[in-house]
């Protein structure tokens, strides 16, 4: 089943990035215009979608600039909303009937959109791009982000390892996502249990050519944290694990004292150790608790407020 005639939209998230754009746009748009010449693509027109993401340098008029002289929607948004808000804004003004979604850095292969594509014209929804090493990465990145998907997999919660957000959705799966209203979205968490045909793309990672990586380890550690309590709640049943645990602990101290008390009646030493260490110990572990149980807390209250997920400033 070969797929004709059908438009795509590019969406690609900008912060600070007045360094990358410059390139980023023009390359972009020659490789897409080479796909609208050619037969086998099957591809009619497409748009680029530049979300501004609350820059704080030139960015917002370079995407104006170039706006008016090729194919390019500029979307403005109020202030800095993060990655996967500013892609979802991209993602909500789309009208294509193919969309994709790409970082401005264009550190991911963009030879991996002509396999995209092309496994869209036999049927996929959903193609999804796979780092195939992370030989680029500084060592930390690569052992926590390795670390953090074996967590995830320990949580139950299945996502996809090495796919950050580079990946081809039709119409039809994109209509699914944006179901999804939740204001804390963890967009590669959700692609998975979307469903429909889907198809991995392997890949390898540039390295970033221009401009430094806009991703600080706060908002790294925020994604993370947001992706594992969006999905699992079994951090909850560990905190309620732990608590059994230790109280049944106390139990059986407290049988043990008395054993103490009644058979060596006056060699029960009043330790301070065992005294303070316990409480010690268990404050920590019940500040743990009460901290797990408050990130969810924190979720629900974020998700009842039903705020907006971004404010859009401008469209162009
Ligand atoms: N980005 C964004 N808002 C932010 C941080 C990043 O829109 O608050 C964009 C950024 O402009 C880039 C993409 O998200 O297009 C990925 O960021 P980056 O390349 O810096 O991350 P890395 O590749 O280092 O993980
Ligand atoms: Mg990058």
């Amino acid at each position: 089943m070969i797929k004709e005639k059908y438009s795509l939209d590019v969406v690609i998230p900008c912060y600070n990035e007045e360094e990358t754009i410059p390139h980023t746009i023009p390359r972009l748009n020659d490789f897409l215009t080479g796909f609208t010449q050619h037969e086998d693509i099957g591809m009619a027109s497409f748009r680029l979608i530049l979300v501004d993401d609350g820059s704080k340098d030139s960015t917002w008029d370079i995407i104006n600039d170039f706006s008016k002289h090729m194919s390019v929607l500029g979307i403005k948004l109020s202030r800095n909303y993060g990655h996967q808000n500013a892609m979802l804004a991209g993602l909500s003004n789309s009208v294509g009937d193919v969309v994709l979604t790409i970082d401005a850095d264009l550190q991911d292969d963009l030879n991996a959109i002509t396999d995209m594509l092309k496994a869209f014209q036999t049927g996929a929804e959903l193609a999804l791009g796979v780092r195939s090493s992370r030989g680029n990465d500084t060592g930390f990145k690569r052992n926590s982000a390795s670390s953090y998907y074996k967590l995830m997999k320990v949580f139950g919660v299945n996502i996809i390892e090495n796919h950050a957000d580079f990946r081809l959705m039709s119409r039809k799966s994109l209509t699914a996502l944006l179901a999804h209203e939740e204001i804390n979205l963890f967009l590669r968490g959700i692609i998975p249990t979307i469903g429909f045909p889907t198809s991995i793309i392997y890949y390898e990672r540039q390295d970033r050519e221009y401009g430094e990586t806009k991703y600080t380890l706060k908002k790294m550690l925020g994604l993370a944290i947001n992706g594992l309590t969006s999905f699992s709640v079994t951090p909850l049943r560990l905190a309620t694990a732990l608590g059994l645990g230790f109280s049944a602990a106390a139990f059986i101290a407290a049988f043990w004292v008395i054993f103490v008390k009644v058979f060596y009646f006056g060699h029960a030493v009043p330790g301070w150790a065992s005294t303070v260490l316990p409480v010690l110990f268990l404050g920590g572990i019940q500040l743990l608790c009460l901290g797990i149980i408050g990130e969810y807390i924190g979720k629900i209250y974020l998700e009842v407020k039903r705020r907006p997920r971004f404010i859009i400033e401008k469209i162009i």
